[in-house]
């Protein structure tokens, strides 16, 4: 058997970065092991049926803040200059204003994250502008606001805005999400979509944001693309590493270098401390006959529907093509059980999750040469560039930069 001086388990952006970099900064020999046909991870993409580029395993648009991180991948890729809207889509009540984007049918829109604008197309111009001015007042050294902290506010009128957008944005939407109320899950997670005490109505603020040109698969397959990396598809880590004693065996052979692992800690060690909950999706693709299907990249689907959110991946792609041809995909969240072709998508992050991961985490303690790294491995809520930042510094790490 050939000889490997690191070995890596997953080729998400986790294991992906960390092979290119001790490849090409280090010579290492590395084996990276996945167990899907592809390489990607998550942010794999591919053409479908009907030629659009979509995102096999959900919508992945990149933003950061990190200037190292976007200049690492601009090695690799180009830039699509995109800027991700959202709006809410929800059946009107008899509360709302000012229909932000007009819907016959009883709906009724606004930009996600509920900004400046969204009130005044929740209140009316007037009232929703007064209300903002109010909002302003009460937050004045803050450019936003989570909606747990807005609804601390006794102030009648702001607590009444905080209701709205609870309502409105955030109960429904997080209970079909992670079948639990905003104020159970992590308050990390909805602070993730802040009410903005702005106009801006981007999803994200980052400094750096945009697509991959020619999407993400390719960025992949350049950076394993390396006569140091071999890449073994359809593999099971599981099927062919052995921890024993603080030592690791692969195919049977004591291995001596890094180990990398970017998968799930729990089936790593064979669920012995029991499974680690996680919220899997299921998507459902759909395809139409006509250039554009909704106005934005995404809607979410805030008050009603089982789904959570459509995403039409033209918008994001900026693909062009011949046919009028659209592919959406609707994301329906529900517990990970472990079945066969479910993946685990998002961490549960409370306390008591935690502790158990701290179990796993000990054990893999007790191998020197195991690294963890990833949303999987980390047990944690991370984006694409903080994954591909720690990659980077684990990098460091091993190559003593
Ligand atoms: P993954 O991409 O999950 O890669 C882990 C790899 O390890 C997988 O390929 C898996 O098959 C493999 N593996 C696991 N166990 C084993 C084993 N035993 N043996 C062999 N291989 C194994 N981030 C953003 O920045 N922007 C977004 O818009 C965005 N949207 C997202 C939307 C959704 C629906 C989801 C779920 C995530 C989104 N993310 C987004 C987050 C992004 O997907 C992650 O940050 C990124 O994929 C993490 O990379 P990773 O390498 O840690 O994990
Ligand atoms: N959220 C919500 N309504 C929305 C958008 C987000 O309630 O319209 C909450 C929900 O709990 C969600 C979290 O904010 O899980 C984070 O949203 P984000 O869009 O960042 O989720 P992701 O893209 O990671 O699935």
């Amino acid at each position: 058997m050939e000889h490997y001086d690191v070995l890596v388990i997953g080729a998400g952006f986790a294991g992906a970065v960390t092979a290119g970099e001790l490849a090409r900064r280090a010579g290492k020999r590395v084996l990276v092991l996945e167990k899907r046909g592809h390489i990607g991870g998550n942010a794999y993409d591919c053409l479908d049926e009907h030629g659009v580029l979509i995102h096999q395993y959900g919508p992945h648009i990149f933003h950061t803040n990190d200037r190292r991180v976007f200049d690492y991948l601009s090695q690799y890729t180009k830039w699509r200059r995109y800027q991700h809207r959202v709006i809410a889509d929800l059946p009107r009540d008899n509360t709302e204003a000012v229909p932000a984007h007009k819907h016959t049918d009883g709906r009724f829109c606004f930009p996600v994250p509920f900004n400046l604008g969204s009130l005044e197309n929740a209140f009316g111009a007037k009232e929703g502008k007064r209300l903002g001015e109010k909002l302003l007042a009460a937050y004045p050294a803050q450019s936003q606001v989570t909606i747990l902290e807005l609804r601390q506010n006794e102030d009648p009128e702001i607590a009444a805005i905080a209701e709205y957008v609870y309502e409105h944005v955030f109960v429904h939407y997080t209970m079909k999400q992670w079948g639990q109320r905003p104020e159970e899950i992590d308050p990390a997670t909805t602070a993730r979509v802040p009410v903005r005490l702005s106009r801006d109505d981007r999803y994200f603020q980052d400094a750096y944001q945009g697509m991959p040109l020619e999407g993400y698969t390719p960025i992949f397959e350049k950076i394993l693309d390396h006569p140091n990396i071999t890449v073994a598809l359809e593999t099971d880590a599981r099927d062919r590493l052995e921890l024993r004693d603080g030592k690791i065996l692969l195919d049977g052979a004591g291995f001596d270098g890094p180990v990398i692992f970017t998968g799930a800690l729990d089936e790593f060690f064979g669920l012995r401390f029991g499974r680690l909950p996680y919220r899997t999706l299921d998507f459902r693709f759909e395809t139409y006959d006509k250039q554009f299907f909704q106005t934005h990249a995404t809607v979410n689907y805030t008050v009603d529907e089982e789904f959570t959110r459509i995403t039409e991946f033209k918008h994001l792609t900026g693909q062009r093509l011949e046919d009028r041809v659209t592919t959406i995909v609707k994301e329906y969240s529900k517990p990970y059980t472990g079945a066969s072709g479910e993946v685990p998508y998002y961490a549960i992050i409370n306390g008591e999750n935690n502790v158990l991961y701290a179990k796993y985490k000990a054990e893999a303690d007790k191998y020197p040469a195991l690294h963890l790294l990833g949303r999987l491995a980390e047990y944690k809520y991370y984006n694409m560039d903080a994954i591909v930042g720690r990659a980077l510094a684990l990098a460091d790490q091993l190559t003593g930069a």
